[in-house]
C-alpha cells in the first residue's frame, strides 16, 4: 500500500471506532508520529490534508519543523524532555510529556512572557519502564504546575501496557478518562480543555472506545521504523 492509501485507511479505522463507540465520527483527531522517517514523508502527508505531526525528540522535531515545506503543520513533542533541551522548545509545539514539577518549573523559567501548551502524561499502567507521573504524585505535580501562569495543560496523556488482554489495554484508558473527569471537576488547571491523548497503531480502537479525542499513529501510516 503507498502512504497515502495506509493513510485513507487508517483516518476510515478511526472513524469507525468512534462512530462504534456512539461517538461522530469526526471526533478524534489523528497526530501522525513521524520519528525516525524523513521529512519527504511528512510533506507528501501534509499534502494529502494532515496537520497535526508528532516526534518523540525535540532535536529531530526542530529539525523537521524547520526543513519541512508544510506551512499549516502544527508539532507535538511526545516523548521525554530532559530540561536542558526546553530551551529549544517553541510556543507553537505541544507538549504530551510533561510529567514531573522539575519540568514544568523549567518551563515556566523558558515561557516568561508567553504560553506552552501541555499534556500532562500519566503512567497509568505502573510499569517501570514506562515514563509518566504515577497516578499517585498526580495532586502533587498539578499543585505544582498549577501555580506555572505560562503552562496551558490541554489534557492528559498515557501509553498503554503492552498486553494481548484487551481489559488490561482499556483499563489504562479508563483510568485516565477518569482521572480527567476529576480534573475537570475540581477545576485544577485554567484552560483545560480535555484532551485524552491515548492510542498507538496497535491499540487506538480500544483508545477511541474508552474516550481519546487525541489518537498518536506512526507505524500504521509510515510503515515499520
Ligand atoms: C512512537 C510513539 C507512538 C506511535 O507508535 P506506533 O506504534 O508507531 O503507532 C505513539 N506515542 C508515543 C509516545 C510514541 O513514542
Amino acid at each position: 500500500m503507498s502512504l497515502s492509501e495506509r493513510y485513507r485507511q487508517v483516518l476510515a479505522e478511526i472513524a469507525e471506532a468512534a462512530v462504534a463507540a456512539n461517538r461522530p465520527a469526526d471526533d478524534v483527531h489523528l497526530i501522525a508520529v513521524s520519528k525516525t522517517h524523513p521529512v519527504a514523508l511528512v510533506d507528501e502527508l501534509a499534502a494529502l490534508g494532515q496537520v497535526d505531526f508528532a516526534e518523540n525528540r525535540i532535536a529531530e522535531l526542530c529539525e523537521k519543523q524547520a526543513s519541512s515545506q508544510a506551512s499549516g503543520a502544527r508539532w507535538h513533542l511526545i516523548g521525554q524532555l530532559q530540561t536542558n533541551k526546553v530551551k529549544l522548545l517553541t510556543s507553537e509545539t505541544i507538549v504530551h510529556s510533561l510529567d514531573r514539577p522539575s519540568l514544568a518549573e523549567k518551563l515556566q523559567q523558558h515561557f516568561t512572557n508567553s504560553k506552552v501548551r501541555c499534556l500532562i502524561q500519566v503512567n497509568c499502567s505502573g510499569e517501570a519502564s514506562k515514563s509518566g507521573v504515577l497516578p499517585a504524585d498526580f495532586d502533587t505535580l498539578a499543585e505544582v504546575v498549577s501555580k506555572q501562569p505560562s503552562i496551558q495543560v490541554l489534557g492528559l496523556m498515557t501509553m498503554a501496557e503492552h498486553s494481548e488482554s484487551e481489559a488490561v489495554v482499556r483499563r489504562a484508558f479508563a483510568d485516565l478518562r477518569t482521572l480527567s473527569r476529576r480534573v475537570t471537576e475540581q477545576k485544577l488547571f485554567q484552560g483545560f480543555e480535555g484532551w485524552l491523548s491515548m492510542g498507538m497503531s496497535g491499540d487506538f480502537r480500544h483508545a477511541i472506545a474508552e474516550g481519546a479525542t487525541h489518537v498518536r499513529i506512526g507505524t500504521a501510516i509510515f510503515g515499520q521504523r
